[in-house]
């Protein structure tokens, strides 16, 4: 007997079956047991703007899909992980997802708020029901199928709070697994000598909102990115006293050079310069508009920031503001840290400091490795595709968001994948799918 045929078999006589959920599973194509069900469309793991963005770009191929998102929102990054003062570091036209531009009204770069809006838009447009709530732990092909084991929660508010009040663990079954649960799913937090014995408040750059709280007290931000940077200006801006540890090179380029962005003026210098030359262009405007960073104790690679992002994926950071502040004396540049002390920190200069708060701005990692039992196409490693830019595996698995190319790439692989998806889908036809 086929899965399919089985699983229909089960839900004739389970007694916890649910019409209502069956109702808005069947609207998906998915069908729905409490054994474990073989659907006939692909499952898309993650409902970030990639995993959006594949669902959107499916449902216009007439291709149902289950989009199963471990928190109770689209987008929990952007919603629950960053600090307000966030826009997009790109201007608007790199960052809106396939078949849907931004808002006319909208700024050069969208707020966090706005950005939301703009995904929850998205999500009415298409027609977009993720499965909330729905953790994905395990996922393995069984030379078949993708089985992908679920582990479903539900909550409650208990005396105002939200707890959990019961959870179920589901397997279901699929030709195609895309994976869309980010380059940012987990904090990165790295081992530093003593951080136990700091009696400050230590905490990592996805907790911080606001510097609101810290108005008057010694903040230190360990690392320099995007967050590590914006953190420190946002901290600065706040009458805090902010200080930034840079431990290795960046290169920070202005957002924007006499106007036009930045990274728009790249992509159109290297339609028609090597790189090598673009990157030479790109030093010296931003030499002429931000100064040497190295005299602020930010030195740069030897490697320039377009050769740089393409042979390692490393992305230069944008300056909105926070080389002046470090100019001004407003936000001092620390070296790495040696070691923690009870009350503040000992640098490899040998120079110590007090701080009230440390701030890890020191990034995020992929959590493919703690959940996809497969290491072909994706690194155990690093959780990412092997290849750079890679976005299809074998049998039926997909890569949505893991280019380090932003947004922007988002658009890309969705657009692919959807199509490859789509082409297989019309070829082998809707039924067959379902008894296969
Ligand atoms: C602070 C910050 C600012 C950024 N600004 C820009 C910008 O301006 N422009 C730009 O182009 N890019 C920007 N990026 C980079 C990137 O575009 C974003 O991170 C974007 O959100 C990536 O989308 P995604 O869907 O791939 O991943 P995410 O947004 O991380 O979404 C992944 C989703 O998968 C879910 N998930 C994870 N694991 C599981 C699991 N096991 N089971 C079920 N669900 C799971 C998560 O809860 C999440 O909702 C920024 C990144 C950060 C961190």
């Amino acid at each position: 007997m086929d899965r399919f045929a089985e699983t229909e078999g089960k839900r004739a006589h389970d007694p916890l079956y649910s019409p209502r959920r069956a109702a808005r599973a069947t609207a998906t194509g998915f069908p729905v047991g409490e054994h474990g069900e073989v659907f006939a469309g692909p499952l898309i793991v993650g409902a970030g703007p990639a995993g959006l963005a594949v669902a959107a770009c499916l449902t216009m191929r007439g291709v149902p899909y289950a989009l199963l998102e471990r928190y109770d929102c689209v987008a929990s990054l952007w919603r629950h992980r960053t600090y307000r003062r966030l826009r997009l570091h790109l201007p608007k036209r790199y960052c809106e997802l396939p078949l849907m531009p931004f808002p006319a009204n909208y700024p050069e770069y969208p707020t966090r708020e706005q950005f939301l809006a703009y995904l929850e838009e998205y999500l009415r447009t298409f027609g977009i029901r993720p499965f909330f709530r729905s953790d994905v732990i395990s996922a393995e092909f069984d030379g078949e199928f993708w089985c992908v084991r679920v582990k479903e929660v539900v909550t409650a508010a208990i005396d105002g709070r939200e707890a959990v009040v019961s959870s179920v663990t589901r397997d279901y079954y699929s030709k195609w697994l895309v994976v869309a649960t980010g380059e940012n799913a987990e904090p990165a937090v790295p081992e530093i000598d003593g951080i136990d014995i700091f009696k400050g408040e230590v905490m990592h750059s996805c907790d911080y909102r606001s510097g609101e709280p810290y108005q008057g007290k010694k903040v230190l931000v360990v690392g320099c990115g995007n967050s590590g940077m914006e953190v420190s200006l946002d901290l600065s801006n706040h009458n805090v006293h902010t200080s930034m540890v840079v431990r290795d090179t960046v290169h920070v380029l202005p957002r924007e050079i006499m106007g036009l962005s930045t990274f728009g003026l790249s992509l159109w210098l290297l339609m028609c310069l090597p790189v090598q030359t673009v990157d030479r262009i790109l030093l010296l405007l931003t030499r002429l508009v931000l100064g040497d960073t190295a005299r602020l104790g930010i030195p740069r690679p030897s490697t320039g920031p377009m050769e740089l992002k393409k042979v390692s994926g490393k992305t230069p950071v944008l300056d909105v503001g926070t080389i002046a502040k470090i100019k001004s004396g407003d936000i001092k540049v620390f070296p790495a840290i040696q070691s923690f002390r009870e009350h503040g920190v000992e640098f490899i200069d040998g120079k110590t400091e007090d701080f009230d708060v440390v701030i890890l701005a020191t990034g995020y990692k992929s959590n493919v490795p703690y959940w996809l039992k497969e290491n072909e196409f994706f690194s155990e490693k690093d959780g990412f595709p092997r290849k750079p830019s890679e976005w299809k595996g074998k049998n039926g698995l997909y890569a949505a968001g893991f280019s380090r190319r932003g947004l922007l790439g988002v658009s890309i692989d969705a657009t692919k994948i959807a199509d490859d998806i789509g082409q297989c889908w019309n070829d082998i036809g809707y039924e067959k799918h379902k008894t296969k």
